[in-house]
């Protein structure tokens, strides 16, 4: 086996697209210790610096102390503790829904969810750039997959113009339960590698045109966008159109797990059906203190002012890294792509911005295309403009060694 292996490994490092852990050994901060150098950090999705905050710290020790280190079981068996239940009330509070469902992760929220709503009767329209945890999750599920080219309306249209005459042809559902075939959308709010957002509006036009359902990944928008702060379905008004919004505990919100917030009908038939969420031991008390802990922050007054100061600091790197020469997508998003292209030169770039202290990390396939490997930019609300000066003067000249 081994020798096999080994020659499967050098072949990804022939195409340059090995990977290595970094052992990181400080907390998540603008600076972080990476073989005993401290380097600047312009790579985590701990957008509003929440992971490292004294409040966090404190609600995952008190639910520790409370709780215990372990949950013990699945849910629905003992562990659905106290800290699961209030962090849900909190979720569903906060995005004024009836009702919330955590799961341990992100990744486990889209493939539990996805897997309950839709088998093999059903259709399931993706966008191409939509998250590996969607993909995998929509394969796994059954339902015909279709995939739209990245925030084309027209495209989707034709494809839901498709499911209309393959509904129309009589393709009746085998369970007794339902009346039709299900047709679901999938689409994130802002893109994981590309910062850009999704025409939620338009979107959501044509999906209530077809009968469809949608959901969106506010994995990158929460804590961010509208006016609460709960992700871009709010800035757009469109919130209470969608039927399934799923996010993640472990970007903005510095903590770890995911969620599905939606109708109470949608909380308890994943109750019942997800999987990920039936067959696994539920996420530690800790992880689910901080979580609500965050919320609330995110809620509050600091909240308000952490979300100002990011943006300050997005508009300044976006200058920054501008006037060294690459072009960016026009919308606000914490996530900048500084597109490189060849898997090889993007690892040359970020060697170099190491040397220079800094560390933005090459982003390649799978995570994307091939041949269309970055450099992914990210910021946090914990940046300061001196932070941002010492990206100026590494980013300066670097565009010109490609
Ligand atoms: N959706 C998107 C768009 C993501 O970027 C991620 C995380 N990379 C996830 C879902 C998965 O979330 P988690 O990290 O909590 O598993």
């Amino acid at each position: 086996m081994d020798q096999e292996l080994t020659a499967q490994l050098e072949q990804l490092r022939d195409q340059g697209l090995y990977r290595e852990l970094r052992r990181v050994d400080s907390p998540q901060a603008p600076r972080v210790v990476i073989n005993g150098r401290s380097l600047l950090n312009f790579s985590s999705n701990d957008y509003l610096g929440l992971a490292n905050h004294a409040g966090l710290k404190e609600a995952a020790a008190r639910a520790t102390a409370r709780f215990g280190a372990g949950s013990g079981a699945a849910r629905l068996i003992c562990g659905s503790l106290a800290p699961h239940h209030e962090l849900e009330e909190a979720l569903a509070e906060f995005h004024a829904t009836d009702a919330a469902l955590a799961f341990s992760t992100g990744y486990a929220t889209a493939l539990g969810t996805i897997g309950s709503l839709l088998g093999r009767d059903d259709v399931i329209i993706i966008d191409q750039l939509v998250h590996a945890c969607v993909v995998d999750a929509a394969r796994l599920c059954g339902a015909k997959l279709r995939v739209f080219a990245h925030n084309d309306l027209e495209d989707l249209a034709k494809i839901l113009k498709w499911a209309d005459a393959r509904r129309a042809a009589g393709m009746t559902p085998v369970d007794s339960a339902r009346t039709r075939c299900r047709v679901l959308i999938v689409t994130e709010s802002v893109f994981s590698m590309d910062g850009d957002l999704a025409p939620l509006r338009e979107i959501i036009e044509l999906k209530e045109q077809h009968g469809a359902w949608l959901l969106v990944d506010e994995a990158h928008a929460t804590g961010l966008y509208g006016q609460h702060r709960r992700g871009l379905a709010e800035a757009y008004e469109v919130a209470d159109r969608i039927e399934i919004r799923l996010g993640t505990l472990g970007k903005a919100l510095g903590a770890a797990g995911g969620y599905v917030c939606g109708s109470r009908p949608l909380i308890d038939l994943l109750t019942n059906r997800a999987r990920t969420f039936l067959f696994s031991t539920a996420p530690v008390p800790a992880a689910a203190g901080a979580a609500e802990a965050a919320i609330r922050l995110v809620q509050s007054a600091e909240g308000e002012t952490r979300r100002t100061r990011l943006w300050q600091r997005v508009d300044e790197v976006k200058n920054t890294v501008i006037n060294a020469g690459w072009k960016l997508p026009a919308v606000r998003s914490a996530i900048l792509p500084l597109r490189v292209g060849a898997e090889a030169q993007a690892m040359t770039l970020a060697d170099a911005l190491r040397e220079r202290g800094v560390f933005i990390p090459a982003i390649r396939y799978p995570t994307v295309a091939r041949g269309d490997a970055r450099l992914r930019l990210t910021l946090s609300a914990e940046h300061t403009p001196a932070d941002v000066a010492q990206l100026a003067d590494a980013l300066a000249g670097l565009k010109s060694q490609i």
